[in-house]
């Protein structure tokens, strides 16, 4: 874990934590007034993040979403209720999206050459392609869960999102009344910094080459998630071939869509719409939006290689805003009252 701290407005320190997780890094930030001891807190965000990593990674071959995916089919697996509630909530979203989150799409993300077993798909072999409605049977009172067919169980659309609410969920319990946290591009903001300044996260601009500044989403009360064509690709021969896999064709999405930035009450649901999004694309994707009250905001790759842009709510509301070269600033306070959705940014912009 390594640590910076500088005086912030108001005499309070800034604090800001960071530390290995899930591949990346996780991220932490806020003021301190005189509150619990910094250090323990980022102890316990370690412990926090980690246990998230233990449960669902599929990089961990003794984590317990492997466990459960080597399991025999018909036995009750005791796993940690954390584990039962995400996989809970990617039924769900599953079901929300008609199939274009699916968390059964293991094999499918190593047969493209994704992931922790890429390539290795001999052990896979038998795994359903995509869940079907009855493929898992989750007992939540007792903890456990159950596999009604061979499954390559992948959390790697949603692990992250969940871990940043257990970041949240560490500086609540600890009394911190305003904080930014964060896994790669999913973050979650509380409250507003001293001075009444909203939290900033910039969101990307989906380019290979450098990283640009798309837009700058001010948070509050709520979390955003970016998925994208533009960072885990790899070339193929027709192109390059993205990360996310249409578990209705098998095959990894060639929609145009560049990214995807979702804002969500969680991190957790804004991570998985994003995944989501990526795989409905702008048309269906809206809809989606719309029932389900998402705010989110798609860049679109065009032939020549511009951007072009498709948003809903806030995002549509602030499109065309013109700050300092970049395509959006938007206001952002507890969204998504409605039901699910955000969209996420990548690195804290200003805070
Ligand atoms: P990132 O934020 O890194 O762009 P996502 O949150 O979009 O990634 O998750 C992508 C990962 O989720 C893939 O690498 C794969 O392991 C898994 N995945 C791919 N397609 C789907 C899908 N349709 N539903 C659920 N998970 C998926
Ligand atoms: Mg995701």
């Amino acid at each position: 874990m390594s640590r910076t701290s500088i005086e912030g407005p108001s005499g309070a320190r800034r604090v800001s934590l960071n530390g290995p997780t899930m591949g990346t890094r996780w991220t932490a930030v806020w003021f301190d007034d005189g509150g619990p001891d910094p250090m323990a807190i980022g102890q316990a965000l370690v412990r926090a993040v980690g246990a998230v990593d233990d449960q669902m990674s599929t990089w961990k071959p003794d984590s317990d979403l492997m466990q459960l995916n080597r399991a025999p089919v018909g036995d009750w697996m005791e796993v940690p209720p954390t584990l039962v509630s995400v996989l809970a909530a990617a039924l769900q979203i599953r079901d929300a999206s008609d199939g274009a989150f699916d968390i059964g799409v293991g094999r499918l993300v190593a047969e493209w050459g994704f992931g922790a077993h890429a390539g290795q798909v001999e052990g896979l072999a038998g795994a359903r392609a995509s869940l079907d409605i009855d493929a898992l049977e989750i007992d939540r009172r007792g903890s456990r869960v159950r596999k009604r067919a061979p499954m390559a169980l992948d959390l790697s659309g949603i692990a992250k999102g969940f871990g940043v609410d257990e970041l949240a969920r560490v500086l609540d319990a600890a009394g911190i009344g305003a904080f930014l946290v964060g896994i790669d591009g999913e973050m979650r903001a509380r409250g507003k910094k001293p001075g009444e300044t909203p939290w900033s996260v910039a969101v990307e601009r989906p380019e290979l080459e450098r990283r640009r500044i798309h837009g700058v989403i001010d948070l509050e009360d709520c979390a955003v998630a970016t998925s994208g064509d533009y960072r885990h690709v790899r070339d193929g021969d027709g192109g390059r071939i993205s990360h996310t896999i249409d578990p209705r064709t098998g095959r990894p999405v060639a929609n145009g869509v560049a990214s995807v930035t979702v804002l969500a009450p969680t991190a957790m649901v804004a991570d998985a719409t994003a995944t989501a999004l990526m795989v409905l694309g702008p048309d269906d994707g809206l809809s989606f939006a719309d029932r389900f009250g998402a705010e989110c905001l798609f860049v679109l790759r065009r032939d020549d290689g511009s951007f072009a842009e498709r948003a809903s709510g806030r995002f549509a509301e602030a499109a065309g805003d013109p700050v300092e070269n970049q395509a959006f600033t938007v206001s952002a306070d507890a969204v998504g009252q409605k039901g699910s959705d955000e969209r996420a940014a990548q690195s804290p912009a200003t805070a």
